[in-house]
């Protein structure tokens, strides 16, 4: 039976979303699956009526040339815009002002910016691959009833993920084990008014927390008074068992815990509503490593984020690595067969 697809990418963040459309724009016939109901994974929106937070990558930075010229691009259309917000960083003690690096972030949330990149590519969405099978030289991809056959698969996703679909003894399987990512409790708030704190995001190094922001800072979202809370990974995998419930209600008492500490007596406004999320697979606890995709003689590679240092710039560097490799482009990473 003849291949339907060139290559089959699985997940739709956005390492996948970006090998995917480098292929797709070489005229290669590929066909991009996700489990959730939307496009852009960690890059996630949250809405409830009029509020919306950002509840995974907070904002990106950009050093690499290649993203760098994208980023302009989506600046240019619309799609990004600079995070101009006053971030600080808090250690229990002294509030100071954080590094100036360019924040971007996108329009009108982060998920805009894999939905712009994926608008031509044929998607299935909901669509959880739940097995891998090596047939007749081709790959058997599969979910509930649908297969689908190439001879080429991309899973875009963390290791841990990818392990779960990975055959028994596959080579590439010592990689996703020796992998290891770090979890984040997030708490996604509402107000009645906008809380009095001295600045828009906060790096917090104080346990149980790491971060802290205003949304309605960044451009474009609308002026509701909308906070996401970070954990920290050590604090977030300490209480990874914990029901949502409870986990919203420490945090809770940790933020007004901080906003006493940072305006003393100023009193905080009433909470209209708060919701905990638990990201099992934030960021990854080691370094980068030395290569920014991995791929097996039979056909399978792995991309995303956690081969490139954890950040939305390091998943894009991964997938147009790999992109290259497959369209024959000259490579701007280091690449190797496994
Ligand atoms: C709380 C938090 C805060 C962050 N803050 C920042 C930040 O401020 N700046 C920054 O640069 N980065 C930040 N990051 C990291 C950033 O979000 C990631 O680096 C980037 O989004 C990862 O993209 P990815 O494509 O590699 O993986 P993902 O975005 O995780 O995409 C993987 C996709 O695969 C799908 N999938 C998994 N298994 C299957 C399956 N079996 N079948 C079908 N689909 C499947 C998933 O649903 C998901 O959509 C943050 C992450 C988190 C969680």
């Amino acid at each position: 039976m003849d291949a339907e697809y060139d290559v089959i990418v699985v997940g739709a963040g956005m390492a996948g979303v970006t090998y995917a459309r480098t292929v797709h724009d070489a005229g290669q016939r590929v066909l991009l699956l996700e489990r959730s109901r939307g496009l852009g994974g960690r890059m996630a929106t949250r809405r409830n009526g009029d509020d919306v937070w950002d509840h995974g990558a907070q904002y990106f930075t950009v050093t690499h040339p290649d993203f760098h010229t994208l980023v302009t691009d989506w600046v240019d259309d619309d799609l990004a815009a600079i995070w101009q917000g006053r971030i600080y960083c808090w250690d229990g003690e002294t509030l100071r002002e954080s590094s100036r690096a360019i924040r971007y972030v996108g329009l009108p949330g982060m998920t805009a910016l894999c939905k712009a990149m994926a608008e031509p590519l044929p998607c299935r969405l909901q669509c959880r691959v739940e097995a891998l099978e090596r047939q007749d030289g081709l790959w058997r991809v599969r979910s509930g009833q649908s297969i689908w056959l190439a001879p080429r698969v991309v899973l875009a996703m963390p290791p841990e993920q990818a392990a779960r679909l990975l055959p028994e003894e596959h080579p590439l399987l010592r990689h996703t084990t020796a992998a290891e990512m770090l979890p984040t409790w997030t708490l996604l708030m509402s107000f009645v008014s906008p809380p009095q704190l001295p600045f828009d995001g906060l790096f917090i190094n104080r346990e149980p927390l790491s971060w802290l922001a205003d949304n309605a800072s960044k451009p474009g979202r609308p002026a509701s008074n909308d906070w996401v809370l970070h954990a920290s990974p050590a604090w977030s995998a300490a209480h990874l068992a914990l029901p949502a419930e409870e986990v919203a209600a420490l945090l809770e008492h940790a933020f007004l815990d901080l906003c006493e500490q940072l305006a003393p007596g100023v009193p905080v406004p009433a909470r209209q509503s708060m919701q905990a999320h638990c990201w099992r697979y934030a960021r990854p606890a080691g370094q980068a490593s030395a290569r920014a995709f991995l791929e097996s003689a039979d056909g399978l590679a792995l991309i995303g984020d956690w081969l490139q240092g954890g950040r939305v710039e390091g998943a894009f560097l991964s997938g147009v690595a790999l992109a290259r490799q497959h369209c024959g482009l000259p490579a701007t990473l280091d690449e190797e067969e496994v």
